[in-house]
């Protein structure tokens, strides 16, 4: 402390979250790398939540459990536990920055819509915080521990410079170490097996969606293609779906759209 200032230096407050749950190990080597840069506080899903999307909770109560100091799990979603995290565990000094996951698999191109590790960023994106989602994309002998160097250095960067209001950062961590890091956009998954239908052990039809292994277009500039070639990948992202485009020609058409008086 500052000899006769009569103030603390501000320590720097991260909230960590994910999608995966309290127990699994991205969330756990993602803390530890970030305690060097402050003070880490994690709220977590207290089980698996993957795919939930922006899921928030509001028709049953919720449980906030406080595991061990600064540690807390949550039975909701992602987006129950940022909420939570910056509502109620730290409403009285919110975070400088909340950082999600590192989740087990890839959240490129058309998936960010479904994974909740990138909605939880997106939560913290809503209520004004910079964020980063990580995922960890998967392959033979893959180790967390290069995401979790990738993330420390991302978030010190974010915390230094700042995002943009109501933008995030999309990351995705090749299976080896990493080459080095691109700056991306979003890429494009086809769909080869949309649904798979089944028969049950009681002779009942039943359904299973997201069969078949994900082919990508190799897009230039897509996440998927700098992770491909052993890059990570840092797409931007923003809350705001607007499209500027289509908004600026349907305006100027606007008559025609528009009901017969
Ligand atoms: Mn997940």
């Amino acid at each position: 402390m500052p000899v006769g200032g009569g103030y603390t230096l501000a320590v720097v407050r991260i909230l960590v979250s994910n999608d995966d749950g309290y127990h699994s190990e991205g969330i756990h080597v993602l803390a530890d790398a970030l305690e060097t840069l402050g003070e880490v506080w994690v709220v977590a899903p207290d089980r698996e939540n993957s795919a939930v999307s922006h899921a928030l909770t509001l028709h049953r109560p919720l449980r906030l459990t406080r595991l061990s100091e600064r540690r807390y799990a949550v039975d909701g979603t992602p987006t129950d536990c940022v909420t939570l995290g910056i509502c109620q565990v730290m409403k009285d000094n919110p975070p400088d920055l909340v950082v999600s996951g590192i989740n087990f698999g890839a959240n490129m191109g058309d998936d960010v819509h479904y994974s909740g590790t990138v909605s939880a960023a997106f939560e913290a994106a809503i209520m004004g915080i910079p964020a980063i989602a990580v995922s960890q994309v998967l392959g033979e002998h893959f180790s967390f521990v290069p995401a979790g160097r990738v993330a420390r250095h991302l978030a010190a960067l974010v915390l230094k410079r700042g995002l943009p209001k109501g933008t995030l950062l999309n990351v995705n961590v090749p299976p080896r170490p990493p080459k080095g890091l691109r700056f991306t956009r979003l890429g494009k998954r086809r769909y080869t097996e949309g649904v798979v239908e089944d028969t049950d052990p009681r002779g009942r039809v039943c359904y299973w969606i997201g069969g078949g292994d994900p082919v990508w277009e190799p897009l230039p500039g897509s996440d998927f293609v700098a992770v491909a070639e052993g890059y990570t990948s840092v797409t931007p992202l923003q809350l705001d779906m607007t499209h500027e485009g289509l908004l600026a020609s349907l305006l100027q058409d606007a008559a025609s759209w528009d009901l017969p008086a």
